[in-house]
């Protein structure tokens, strides 16, 4: 009878073992040669694209997926959780192969990233990508809203916030807060509305959610401060504003303290 209670034992300090394995590293200061990559493509990224005129937008996808049929739950009479129009790139050439090799851009993609551990694959992808850990604002011109944590009223008390809130006109850009590929970004998770997910060096994902339109595709690689999608409020969101989340290998983070000064973006 003895053995059961210190089997229990055993997989609670194990479960405990493994957690602390999963705490985030110190952010590690970046090597010189990415300091440069990243001075580099900043200038890449024209400066029209940090304003919130659409018209100044260049990107536009060649075309544009099918809608999705209307999803909406309610709860206490209220229609809570709609996923808003869809509007993500129809899935096309080199990117959509591995895509479709690897298994990204699926509703599943989404959800084991945001739940657990990366498959090694998925970590082999990314083993070449910029390893700096401090993230690019993930809109330039946006403000930081809701915190991370639980600091939500009413129906939602109970739930924690499991990102921040970038407050920013409807169809300012949204740029990657790192060299990225792209594993999802569709319109089929409940109350995000338009989304996209970048999975980065060890493991960590950046989630950015709400947006009127995305303009990646999954198995698509991006750089740091390239735009991928614009603001928007589709989703379970009154006004627009980007929700941003932060994991390390399906952990979710605060990511306040790890964004890079947004004075560099402006001197330039
Ligand atoms: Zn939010």
């Amino acid at each position: 009878m003895r053995a059961i209670p210190a089997a229990v034992a055993l997989v609670v300090a194990t479960f405990l073992v493994a957690r602390s394995f999963a705490q985030p590293a110190a952010p590690l200061a970046p090597p010189a040669e990415v300091e440069a990559l990243r001075v580099d493509l900043s200038e890449r990224v024209p400066r029209e694209w940090h304003r919130s005129d659409p018209d100044a937008f260049p990107l536009q996808p060649a075309r544009w997926r099918r809608r999705l049929p209307r999803r909406c739950h309610t709860q206490g009479g209220y229609r809570l959780f709609c996923g808003g129009e869809r509007r993500v790139p129809e899935p096309h050439g080199v990117a959509s192969e591995r895509a479709s090799r690897w298994g990204l851009g699926h509703r599943w993609t989404a959800k084991l990233l945001m739940h657990t551990r990366p498959f090694d694959e998925w970590m082999q992808a990314v083993a070449h990508l910029d390893p700096d850990l401090r993230m690019t604002f993930p809109v330039p011109t946006g403000r930081l809203g809701r915190g991370f944590g639980r600091n939500r009223t009413g129906s939602l008390a109970h739930r924690r916030h499991n990102g921040v809130d970038i407050g920013a006109p409807e169809g300012t850009p949204i740029v990657a807060a790192r060299d990225g590929l792209v594993a999802y970004s569709d319109n089929e998770l409940t109350g995000f509305g338009n989304v996209v997910l970048l999975l980065h060096h060890e493991g960590y994902s950046t989630f950015y959610a709400h947006c009127v339109e995305t303009l990646v595709q999954p198995g698509q690689y991006v750089r740091r401060g390239e735009v991928i999608a614009r603001v928007g409020k589709t989703g379970f969101a009154i006004a627009p504003h980007l929700h941003f989340e932060w994991r390390q290998r399906g952990w979710v983070r605060d990511p306040a303290r790890h964004f890079l000064p947004r004075e560099q973006l402006a001197s330039r």
